[in-house]
């Protein structure tokens, strides 16, 4: 199955196309910005954070100031926005206790394992937020798996149905080459939305139905 899993991307890359790791970005905005996208379209979660960055001026310590109904109302779009906004003010106010600054670029320095320990310490931050995190900010050899990953992964065999999503971050991070975590993250999240549905998957269009275990019951 891992002499496969190359193999299998390569055939979605020629498939989908294959997206590139752009370089590093700032690594608590893309916490703040991960957050907001928890259950909204990439759409919404964009104009949410972008309203957010351009209500007050970028300014992290006025965001964790600001009366959480105002948080709320800038974010609104992206939905769960009181929970979303305490989230972000929770971890703006931690990061100014525990560090004196609203940075997160130390995380750079650690293995990526305390990293991520580090991230999930903050709450309604989990393995996928973590992981995309220091994956997209920091170019980090972390695996994140979505809702259409995790399903992609389970059809092809690539772990047990009963796997739960921590572990599942685990397994594939160490079955993914690290210099592919990110094109293959792309290109998995491509598929389930173009082709491996959730309900009623496009087997007969699918380019690695020759490869795939659940094709026939699919
Ligand atoms: S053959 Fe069907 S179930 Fe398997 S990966 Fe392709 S679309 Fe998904």
């Amino acid at each position: 199955m891992a002499t496969e899993i190359p193999f299998i991307l390569d055939t979605l890359y020629a498939h989908h196309g294959r997206m590139e790791y752009e370089g590093p970005d700032d690594l608590l905005g893309v916490l703040v910005r991960t957050i907001l996208s928890q259950q909204t379209t990439r759409h919404n979660c964009t104009r949410a954070f972008d309203n957010l960055i351009d209500t007050y001026y970028g300014d992290w310590a006025r965001i964790q100031r600001a009366p959480l109904e105002d948080i709320e109302e800038v974010i609104a779009v992206a939905g769960l926005a009181g929970q979303k906004a305490r989230r972000i003010q929770a971890a703006l106010q931690r990061l100014d206790e525990e560090r004196g600054e609203h940075s997160l670029e130390f995380l750079r320095q650690m293995p990526v394992d305390e990293a991520r320990d580090y991230l999930t310490s903050f709450k309604g931050v989990g393995p996928k937020t973590a992981a995309f995190t220091l994956m997209y900010a920091a170019g980090m050899s972390a695996f994140p798996m979505d809702t259409h990953i995790l399903r992609i992964a389970k059809r092809l065999g690539w772990i047990d149905e009963s796997t739960s999503s921590g572990q599942a971050h685990r397994l594939m991070e160490e079955r993914i080459p690290a210099e592919e975590h990110y094109s293959a993250h792309m290109v998995l999240v491509r598929h389930g939305r173009a082709i491996c549905h959730a309900r009623n998957p496009d087997c007969h269009a699918c380019p690695i139905r020759a490869q795939c275990p659940s094709a026939q019951s699919a």
